[in-house]
């Protein structure tokens, strides 16, 4: 990992105990969206790592992945997609049911989303267990896209997300 962004990530990070329910660790990144600089260096980096160019549009992950998408898809020129938490969604979704390192729930996305053979972004927050990405890879494939990269700002190792999404790449900016 980029060690100034991973400093950087962990250093907008709040740790929550027991959030949203006993013995998990939320970890809050609206310190990092709040803080201007820190943002932008995040996108900017991002964008750095898998190229401009590379993708054709930006999936982000309910809810927290939308700004991270928007924030990439501004600076880029391309667009965004939203992969949304089941019943959102007003027309034609496809649906991938997961589970959370906390309870269990379904992802959608419009079957009409993507241009066949249009290339993906797809970014989130965190990656824990891999359950949610997995899901949200599966629906970008099955609308037509073609993945060109996953990425998130924060990889908790220690669920092996990166392990579930294998062989798919993944990339963290911070790794804890
Ligand atoms: P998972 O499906 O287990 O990889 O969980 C990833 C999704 O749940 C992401 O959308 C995260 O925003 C959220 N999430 C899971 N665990 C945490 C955590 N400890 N802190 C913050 N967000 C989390």
């Amino acid at each position: 990992q980029h060690t100034d962004l991973a400093a950087i990530v962990e250093s907008g990070t709040v740790d929550v105990p027991d959030f949203p329910k006993p013995g998990v660790v939320f970890k809050d990144l609206m310190p990092l969206f709040a803080d201007g600089p820190a943002f932008r260096q995040v996108i900017d980096g991002i964008i750095a790592h898998h190229g401009e160019g590379s993708f054709d549009v930006v999936a982000g992950v309910e809810a927290r992945g939308f700004v991270v998408a928007a924030a990439i898809a501004y600076a880029t020129g391309t667009g965004v997609v939203p992969v949304r938490k089941a019943g959102k969604l007003p027309r034609k979704a496809l649906s991938a049911s997961y589970e959370l390192e906390y309870g269990e729930a379904a992802l959608e996305v419009h079957e009409d989303a993507f241009i066949a053979g249009q290339r993906v972004l797809v970014v989130d927050d965190v990656l824990a267990t891999g359950g949610t990405a997995a899901a949200a890879l599966e629906l970008v494939e099955r609308a037509g896209g073609t993945v060109a990269g996953f990425t998130v700002l924060m990889e908790l190792a220690f669920l092996k997300g990166r392990e579930r999404l294998s062989p798919r790449t993944v990339h963290a900016l911070l790794t804890v």
